[in-house]
């Protein structure tokens, strides 16, 4: 008897976990790829526990709700005052954190994999005055930061480009973010990302993600 429902309790708990959708991305490169700038035992620790744990404490959050399930994550995050109540903290705080690791990982690759393309580079210096500006800017954000959060490169409706940070998960899509837009470039800034190979020297962190920005995604998602 106790084994049975032992085994119905498996049974139940694989539905649900195969009806909660939110996935996360594949990693598109191998846990030390990034290195010595990001370390393989931060990126380990950062989308296996820290990543997945967004992913599963928001599909918890929507079992009650499995209707949402079949939400994009984006949809559900531009309408979080429309979500039921009790679960609208969880969705910002945990869908965000599952949405914005998902972006974070594909705008990184391995060092000297990409560049800025001539293209590229014309769009920012259009929109910053130079690349070295927009970096400096980029990196301010970042640092400016207090706390937890994201750094932020958003192309607006208008097309422009523009930098800022978020607390928190919050991120662009949020129906009351500061800058409203699609993210086309974004820095984890949240100790859990850096503090095991940088300890409180963010700024090291900062420069450093310059060398594993992916300039081909970048662009590509500012064209698309
Ligand atoms: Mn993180």
């Amino acid at each position: 008897m106790k084994r049975l429902t032992i085994l119905l309790v498996l049974i139940i708990s694989t539905s649900v976990l195969i009806m909660g959708q939110f996935k996360l991305v594949d990693l598109p490169y191998k846990y030390n790829a990034l290195e010595p700038y990001i370390d393989s035992t931060t990126m380990y620790i950062h989308y296996n526990f820290h990543h997945q744990g967004y992913a599963t404490n928001l599909n918890k959050a929507l079992e009650k709700y499995p209707e949402l399930y079949k939400k994009d994550i984006m949809e559900l995050l531009q309408n979080i005052k429309e979500l039921p109540a009790d679960i609208q903290t969880t969705v910002r705080n945990n869908g965000g954190g599952y949405y914005n690791h998902n972006l974070f990982w594909k705008m990184m690759a391995p060092a000297g994999t990409t560049k800025i393309s001539a293209k590229l580079e014309k769009k920012l210096i259009d929109n910053f005055g130079s690349v070295e500006v927009f970096k400096t800017e980029f990196e301010k954000a970042g640092m400016t930061r207090f706390g937890s959060g994201w750094a932020w490169l958003v192309k607006e409706p208008s097309g422009k480009l523009k930098i800022f940070s978020t607390a928190n998960q919050d991120s662009p899509i949020n129906a009351d973010a500061e800058v409203k837009g699609k993210p086309v470039l974004t820095l984890d800034v949240w100790e859990h990302a850096y503090y095991l190979k940088y300890q409180n020297k963010r700024a090291a962190y900062v420069k450093a993600f310059w060398s594993v920005v992916n300039w081909n995604e970048v662009e590509r998602l500012i064209y698309n």
